[in-house]
């Protein structure tokens, strides 16, 4: 009897496995059909300067409508486009349409597009980076990479020289996700980041959580002991914003700032107007 269980359960669990794995075929073959039929788009949240409220650049976020299921998130996709191949070739696709749409803007603006760990895992991303700068005309100072601290350690030596070739271009390389890696302070010690962005999961209760609060000092701090400056990730509160600026923090970026979207280049005369009519 408990055998005759034991069986049901694991069917239903072969089942279940067999039902993702389909899945996750259907979703890479539509990945795949979409780098072919232009499928992806790109949208930019802005960062701004927490003491000057200045912009100080864009995140570039990828987005894809899959059809018949609507907006699939990154956070699901990327997954899928990492196991079976296709992020290196969207990985470029990102690269190149975000630094031609950076170089044709009124104004100069920097971008800070995200790097897999498999893209990282390879030689070519080298000439990728520097095909698509010639390409495109975009000065590399304007350009930074965000990589997470996971994507590192795959393969360390090699992800590092990797970083270092293009850091030599002169494009900016920002960590990303900061304190929710498996070993933040080992890979800060290993590589000279341009900029360290704090985890929105310390921003969530920072306002009122001492915990959270210690955490987020201690990452400033370390940021400045490294001479490096940090962005805060997830600002959704105007509370949040307050102890970022009362602790020293040098970027914030979040819903509170903008929302990631179409860049509106009227909002450069926007803030004025409003002004004359308060
Ligand atoms: P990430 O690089 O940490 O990007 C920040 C994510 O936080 C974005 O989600 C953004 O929309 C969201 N976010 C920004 N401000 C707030 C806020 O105030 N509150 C909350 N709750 N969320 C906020 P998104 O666009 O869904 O992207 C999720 C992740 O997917 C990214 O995390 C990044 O790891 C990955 N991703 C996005 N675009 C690309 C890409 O072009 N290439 C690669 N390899 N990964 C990408
Ligand atoms: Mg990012
Ligand atoms: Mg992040
Ligand atoms: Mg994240």
């Amino acid at each position: 009897r408990a055998k005759a269980e034991f069986d049901r359960r694991t069917c239903y669990y072969e089942h279940d496995m067999d039902e993702h794995a389909r899945q996750r075929r259907a979703m890479a073959k539509d990945l795949w059909t979409a780098l072919e039929t232009n499928g992806f788009s790109l949208v930019y949240q802005v960062q701004k300067s927490v003491a000057t409220d200045e912009i100080t650049g864009y995140e570039v976020l990828l987005r894809w409508s899959r059809p018949g299921h609507g907006m699939v998130s990154p956070a699901d996709f990327i997954p899928v486009a990492e196991e079976c191949g296709a992020i290196t070739a969207i990985g470029t696709w990102v690269l190149r349409t975000a630094c031609r749409n950076a170089a044709s803007w009124p104004e100069k603006r920097k971008i800070a597009v995200n790097v897999s760990g498999v893209q990282l895992g390879s030689l070519d991303l080298i000439d990728t980076v520097r095909d698509v700068l010639t390409e495109t005309g975009l000065s590399p100072s304007l350009l930074e990479l965000e990589v997470t601290e996971t994507s590192i350690i795959a393969d360390k030596q090699r992800a590092l020289h990797i970083l270092r070739q293009i850091k030599a271009m002169g494009v900016s390389i920002a960590i990303d996700d900061f304190g929710t890696g498996y070993s933040s302070l080992d890979t800060l010690r290993s590589f000279p980041f341009d900029k360290i962005k704090i985890d929105r999961s310390f921003m969530t209760e920072v306002d009122h959580d001492e915990q959270s609060k210690a955490i987020v000092r201690a990452i400033l701090a370390l940021g400045r002991s490294l001479s490096v400056p940090v962005l805060a990730e997830g600002v959704e509160t105007c509370a949040q914003l307050e102890v970022l600026r009362v602790e020293g923090c040098s970027e914030a970026q979040g819903f509170l700032l903008g929302r990631p979207g179409e860049i509106d280049w009227e909002d450069l005369i926007e803030p004025m107007l409003g002004q004359m009519v308060v």
